[in-house]
């Protein structure tokens, strides 16, 4: 930067003038006639972009609070979501099970036959061939309760 002056040397007084400057945005040399304040860029364009720059700097470096720029890194949350296919396997329906004979024998065909045969059931809980499985059938009588009671019409 000059500085414009008079400096005394001796005898001569040596005069300091300021002939041309350059830009503070663009760096181009702008010559000085010496009239007014010398300026500081060379056109009005440059000078707002300096101006934005400053006050846009000043705004980033006030608190997050008062509207400034954080300095902490930038986080993410992502979701992931797997879809798989599955293949389930359908319990193939109920198919009439085969006597000890080999003998195929049908189920009840009603509500009416299925009452009579538990009721049959029942009678022979403590009989022979059905005493030493009746906990199993037990079993299939409270999940098949279970299922009764919690049925939906189809
Ligand atoms: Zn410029």
């Amino acid at each position: 930067m000059t500085k414009m002056g008079v400096v005394l040397d001796g005898e001569a007084a040596v005069r300091t003038r300021l002939v041309e400057r350059t830009c503070a945005w663009c760096g181009t040399v702008m010559t000085y006639g010496g009239r007014g304040r010398p300026p500081k860029y060379c056109t009005a364009a440059h000078r707002t972009r300096a101006w934005e720059l400053r006050t846009a700097q000043a705004r980033a470096e006030r608190p997050v609070t008062a509207g400034g720029r954080t300095t902490a890194p930038v986080r993410e949350v992502v979701e992931r979501t797997a879809t798989r296919t599955v293949t389930v396997a359908v319990p193939a329906p109920p198919r009439p099970a085969v006597r000890m004979s080999g003998k195929p024998y049908t189920l009840p065909e009603d509500a009416v036959e299925w009452v009579e045969t538990l009721k049959a059931l029942r009678d022979v809980a403590g009989v022979g061939q059905i005493y030493p499985f009746r906990e199993q059938l037990a079993r299939i009588c409270d999940r098949t309760a279970q299922v009764l009671r919690e049925a939906v019409p189809v």
